[in-house]
């Protein structure tokens, strides 16, 4: 017999994540019945976790955050090659038969907000080369950019990373001038609360150009006051988060989160 559908979130730690927040606004705003959960699961339960929800009907799946989003590919069945490719997954879905399939919205989740823009061959820099610059240059590959400049504290993994996307461009230090990118993304976690600031001169930048910061704790970053302060357009971290929730959740409960509620959402989540 089964009851009410739910999924979860699992990582070490796992009490700071805000999925529950978002996946459970929606459920209440759509009136759905079914639940969205925190499990705490250490590296030393993942494989079990895993065994044991694969048999209940009523998991849908869950969201997977640090430090699970690459041992959990050995788990569960790749149809779309996340490993070949952006190499670490954040969602599983449990199918019907018990099949589980591994996927990662975060690469969409980033792109949504640039989706309608035109970055064929665009001009684009990236601050970073952690797990989020992959799905970051994962999406602007698909997304046929130009040349991209990887700013990053350790050169030789930002090189591995522009082979891997196939992208031509070059890699520099965190202290090396901007290009003139019409997009500047900082995927790194510079900025973020308790880390150093990120700073950068954003005078190369056009007056057109977009900056856009992954971090959301604080949402308000320097680098996103500094881009308001010369007029520039930006995007803040929430976008991302709340994008590849949104992708999540039609795989979980098999339906689109409601429109015109982000405001509302962004509310709670930065209350
Ligand atoms: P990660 O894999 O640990 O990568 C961290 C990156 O930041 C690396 O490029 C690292 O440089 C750099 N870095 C860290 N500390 C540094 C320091 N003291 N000086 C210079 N560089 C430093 O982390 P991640 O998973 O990619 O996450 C990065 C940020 O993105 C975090 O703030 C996270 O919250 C945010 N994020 C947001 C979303 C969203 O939905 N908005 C999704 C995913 C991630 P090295 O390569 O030299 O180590």
């Amino acid at each position: 017999m089964s009851g009410v559908p739910y999924a979860e979130v699992i990582g070490d730690p796992i009490a700071h994540s805000k999925s529950p927040l978002i996946h459970g606004f929606w459920l209440e705003a759509l009136g759905l019945a079914g639940d969205y959960r925190r499990a705490h699961v250490k590296p030393e339960e993942l494989a079990s976790y895993i065994a044991e929800r694969r048999d209940d009907p009523d998991w849908r799946g869950c969201n997977v955050t640090i430090p699970h989003k690459v041992a959990v590919m050995d788990l569960v069945s790749d149809p779309g090659d996340i490993r070949g490719t952006i190499g670490a997954m954040n969602t599983i879905v449990r199918q019907p038969d018990g099949g589980l399939i591994g996927t990662n919205t975060d690469a969409a989740g980033f792109y949504a907000p640039l989706a309608e823009l035109d970055l064929q061959g665009a001009a684009v820099a990236v601050v970073g080369a952690g797990g989020a610059a992959r799905a970051v240059l994962f999406a602007l590959a698909r997304a046929g950019v130009g040349h991209v400049t990887i700013l990053n504290r350790s050169p030789l993994k930002a090189m591995g990373l522009l082979a891997t996307f196939g992208l031509k461009g070059e890699v520099v230090g965190l202290d090396a001038a901007l290009p003139p990118a019409a997009l500047l993304v900082n995927s790194s976690s510079l900025g973020m609360t308790g880390q150093p600031p990120l700073d950068l001169d954003l005078s190369p930048l056009p007056a057109d150009a977009i900056v856009y910061d992954l971090v959301y704790a604080p949402l308000q970053t320097g680098l996103l006051k500094s881009a308001e302060a010369r007029g520039l357009d930006t995007v803040d971290g929430l976008d991302m988060l709340i994008g590849q929730a949104a992708l999540a959740f039609e795989l979980f409960f098999g339906q689109s989160p409601p429109e015109g509620r982000d405001e509302e959402l962004r509310a709670l989540l930065t209350a």
